[in-house]
Parts: C-alpha cells; structure tokens; sequence
C-alpha cells in the first residue's frame, strides 16, 4: 500500500511544524502551493498563523472553491488555530465567513489580552494522558451544533472537536514534540480511505 500523503496549506502559518510531526509519524507530507496538489494528498491540515491573511491569500491563489471542493470530496480536513476560524460557519462579533464547513461559532482572539499565549494540560476524549497544548492567541468554539463531537475544552470553553471528517483545535499540537493530537486526525484520514475503496 502506498503511504498516506497529509498536504499542509503552505500560504502562511506555521507549516514546517506540522510537516516534521507528519513525517514523525512515518507519513509523506506536501506543503501546498497550488491547486493541483490537492489531488494528491488523502488529508490536509490548515495550519495556524493569521486567519486574516491566508483567506486573503486563499483568494489571491484561487484556493477557496478547491478547497471547498476537497471537503465535498470527504477528504478530512484539521484546522489549528487560525486554521480552526477559517473552518468556522460563523464568527463571534464579524460578519466574515471563510469556508464555512463546520457547524461551529468561533471567537478570535478569545482568551484576552492577560492571557495572550499559555500552556496548560489538557483532557482530550479518547487521549489516556493530558496533552500540553499550547495556545497562542487562540480562538475558542462559542457555540457547536449537535453533530459536532466535543473532544476537549479550556475553563468552560471547547478547544478541540470534530465533525465528519473535520476536525479542529484551538491550540497547537504541532509545536509540542507529542503527536498523539494529529493521530486523532491520521486515524480519520486512514478510515477516510478504507471507505473510498469499499
Ligand atoms: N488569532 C489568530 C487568528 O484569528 C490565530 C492565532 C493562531 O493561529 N495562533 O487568525
């Protein structure tokens, strides 16, 4: 069998991270720069940075249809951080929509300003032991519909969910050396392919 392929959308963000953490996992990675490369990865990772502007780069390299498209496909898809506010239906206190692919509302920027950047320990479902996530002015889900499945929350908050074959966090697993997170999303994008060749 050949390997599976995690594209990481290579437009701005923190994208070599997530290809060392795919490539710990004995995966291939491509960083995409181009449409076409779509075709050629089973999962795709939408990293962090600023959501601001990679949609403004997303639109710039023709990018939104195709990813939307992508998703269509049932290709799973993981948003970090700024990667989670593109994924998003809606968000708090704007009337911006990226991708509107996840039944969630998220918050930018939601931890205020005291608590910019933080780590903390964290209880994610189907993880035996905490997970350190690091969070750098991270957004948070203020609202999820009931597809959505609840996998971790912050003093109250969620953090991390999934929908279908979408998932996303508010921190970033890649900047920790536990890839334990993006397993969660291997083992979507391995169940994925299982059931395209059914
Ligand atoms: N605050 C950023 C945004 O809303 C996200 C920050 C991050 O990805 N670390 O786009």
């Amino acid at each position: 069998m050949t390997k599976l392929t995690i594209g990481v959308l290579g437009l701005q963000g923190a994208i070599e991270e997530h290809v060392k953490h795919i490539h710990d996992l004995g995966l291939q990675s491509l960083i995409i720069k181009k449409t076409e490369q779509l075709g050629e990865v089973d999962g795709l990772i939408l990293p962090g940075g600023e959501s601001t502007t990679m949609r403004k780069l997303i639109d710039r390299y023709e990018f939104f249809e195709p990813l939307k498209e992508f998703s269509n496909q049932g290709k799973p898809i993981f948003g970090t951080c700024a990667g989670m506010v593109l994924l998003a239906k809606e968000i708090t206190d704007s009337n911006t929509i990226h991708l509107n692919l996840m039944d969630i509302s998220v918050k930018r920027n939601a931890f205020g300003r005291q608590v910019d950047s933080f780590v903390t320990k964290l209880d994610v479902k189907n993880l035996k032991q905490p997970f350190n996530a690091i969070f750098i002015r991270a957004p948070y889900i203020e609202s999820a519909s009931e597809n959505v499945e609840i996998l971790a929350t912050y003093d109250g908050k969620i953090v991390a969910a999934k929908q279908d074959h979408i998932l996303v966090s508010s921190f970033h697993p890649e900047l920790t050396d536990d890839n334990r997170f993006l397993e969660i999303f291997v083992n979507m994008v391995k169940e994925q392919k299982v059931d395209m060749v059914r």
